[in-house]
Formats: structure tokens, sequence, C-alpha cells
């Protein structure tokens, strides 16, 4: 069976239904009532969005005169940028949050499908709570009253330009797909860094960068990248494992700020991604801000790669869902053998050789876009 890969563009606060992105076709975005998009600083073309759903990203050029950006960093005025999933883009002026995903199940037919195998199905299954709890999250306490809101949005408004959005029914049920590689589940510890030493490396002024009243931002004392902090809570949490429902404002808090240290550099095309390891270590709750150039001689093994580029690296927003929905983050244990998984390009998915291959790789493949 042939897969088609479909993108979707999601409003992160479900004010409108997603739009699907086809592949290869420049869809025009801006000032728009199908975007629930009324600001005046936005163009009606403020960007223009290409999918590749092949190799599963979106180039996002800039058309309007005011920035738009992705995970915080400001998009350059005719320039592509590169959209994965995961990473927000922001329409205009950091309002208007979006993400995209991928699916690559037709969706009318993806009850029926049998063929596929059951570790797949699974994956899937716990995707559309993903998917859905996306919408949870933005009004835990309205959670009813937001999913008929977005019921009752109209299926197929018609564009108010000639451009060629395809505007998708919202179909709670589509899925994007993960690549879940889980060969083996023997547990490997995650000693990336020095963690036993984390609480301390709080109080180190050398590292520290910021500090309020519930958290700390610290360099990472080895980065893996050239700008890679951790934000810590001073709430004594050891690990996600023992987060619940009343730590989603903390977390919240932690991302927040997290942002907002990444927005303060200023490096052309620099994406950063803020989350989680899988398999937590057991001193103290941490969350990565790293920029995704993975440029530092302390970037050396496999480990370091895949612990950052693959689904062991979760990001700080489905953590969020996770409670929201749950109240409690799911086990990951088995994402372990990831750490072993073959070396990838995180951004054009192509196979390397080795760590030295890969480092060529990713400041080449970097600069192409
Ligand atoms: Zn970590
Ligand atoms: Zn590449």
């Amino acid at each position: 069976m042939s897969k088609s890969v479909k993108c979707y563009l999601e409003c992160c606060k479900s004010s409108h239904p997603k739009i699907q992105l086809p592949h290869n076709l420049p869809v025009l975005i801006g000032r728009m009532p199908e975007l629930a998009v009324t600001d005046k600083m936005c163009s009606r073309n403020q960007l223009e969005l290409t999918a590749n759903c092949q190799k599963k990203y979106v180039l996002v050029k800039r058309l309007g005169a005011n920035k738009s950006q992705i995970n915080g960093i400001d998009i350059e005025q005719n320039k592509s940028s590169r959209l994965e999933e995961g990473h927000e883009l922001h329409i205009v002026n950091g309002k208007y949050p979006h993400q995209i995903y991928f699916t690559d199940e037709n969706t009318d037919t993806k009850a029926q499908k049998s063929t596929i195998s059951s570790s797949r199905i699974q994956t899937e299954k716990a995707d559309i709570s993903s998917k859905e709890s996306v919408h949870k999250r933005q009004k835990v306490t309205s959670k009813t009253k937001a999913k008929k809101a977005k019921i009752t949005l109209k299926e197929n408004d018609s564009p108010s330009t000639d451009s060629v959005y395809t505007f998708n029914s919202p179909d709670a049920g589509t899925l994007s797909t993960q690549k879940l590689e889980s060969k083996n589940t023997s547990r490997i510890p995650e000693k990336h860094h020095w963690s036993q030493g984390l609480r301390a490396s709080m109080s180190d002024a050398e590292l520290i960068v910021l500090e309020d009243e519930k958290l700390v931002v610290i360099r990472d004392k080895f980065p893996k990248a050239k700008y890679h902090w951790l934000v810590l809570p001073k709430e004594g949490i050891s690990s996600t494992k023992n987060l619940t429902f009343e730590n989603i404002d903390l977390l919240q808090h932690i991302l927040k700020v997290g942002k907002e240290i990444a927005n303060e550099v200023t490096d052309e095309d620099i994406a950063f991604r803020f989350g989680y390891h899988a398999v937590p270590s057991m001193s103290q709750l941490h969350m990565h801000v790293i920029s995704q150039d993975f440029n530092s001689p302390c970037f050396k093994t496999k480990k370091h790669w895949n612990s950052f580029t693959t689904d062991y690296f979760v990001n700080a927003t489905d953590i969020i869902q996770e409670l929201a929905t749950d109240g409690k983050v799911q086990d990951r244990k088995k994402l372990t053998s990831l750490l072993n998984a073959p070396l990838k390009c995180h951004r054009c998915k192509e196979l390397q050789k080795n760590i030295p291959t890969l480092k060529k790789h990713i400041q080449k493949c970097c600069i192409v876009l």
C-alpha cells in the first residue's frame, strides 16, 4: 500500500479548523477569516508555506512587512525558514501560534485499516490523544465548549484571495505519525551530564543566566549546541515522573522563560527546541533550551545526538499536554532504545556514517535553508 503523507497547519488556540498544506504547492496565509487573523499588522499575504510531505517539513517564506516567528525566532523577509513538527509558528509579532503535523493515514479509511502492525496502531492511538489534548490544554476548564466551537466551524470557507489554500474539514481523528523505533526495551540510564550535581549548579553564580522566585536558568556545562540552557524549578521535583496536574502552571512558566531566553538570541536562522529527555535523570527536573545547530565540541557521541534529535527528546508542550489530559507524564522507558538508533540528520533525515560525517553534513544542511 502506498502511503500518502499529508501535512496540516493547526491553530494552537483552536480558533479555526486545520488547514491542509499540499505537497510542494505554495499556500499563502495571512490576515484572513479562515485563520481568524484580524491584526492589521499582518499582511493578507504574510507567509508563503510550502510543505515537503516526503521529508516532513514546511518552508516558510515571509512576504509581509511585519515579523513572523518560528520558535520565537524572527523569520527574515523574503527568506525561507524550515518549520518542523513540534515547532511553533507565530504568524505575526508573536501572535497567532500554529503548528504543523504530518499524517500518512487517509483519515476516512483509517478505521478499517487492519494491515498496519500493532505497534504502529499504538503509536497512532497515542498520537490521537496528544492531538486532541492540544485543544484540551488551551482551555482545560472549558473542554466541552472548545470542542463544540471546533465542530461548528464552517468546513469549507472560501478563500478570500485566489491563492491555493486547501481547507480541510476539522477531523479530530486525523493522525500525525511519529517514528518510534522500539527494537528492544533494554534500559540505558540517561547519564548525559553531571546530573547529580545539578542542584548544586543551580546556585553556581558562574552558570546562572536568570532567576526568578520559581526557577533558575543555567548554562549547560557541556553544551551540545551553540546555545544550550537548562531551566530548573526551585521546587524540589526530581523528574517528569513526579509531575501532576498541579505542576502545569509551573511547566508553562518554565517554557515561557525558556522561550524568552531563546528570544534574546539574534543569530540569523537559528531555531530552538524546548524539551525534556524521555527517561529523566534522577536528581532534578530540567528543561533543555537548545539551538538546533548542534555546533559544539561537547557533542561527541551517538547518544548525545539521539537524545536531542529523536523522540527521546520530548517537547515541553507535549509534557504539558499530557499533564492536562492525564494528570501525569507517560512512561517512555522503551524509548531508550532510540539512543542507539542509526545517526540521521535532524533536518533532511539522511543517514550518516559517523559523528564526523554527521557534523559536516549538518553544517551544510543548515546553509541550504
Ligand atoms: Zn537532560
Ligand atoms: Zn540534512
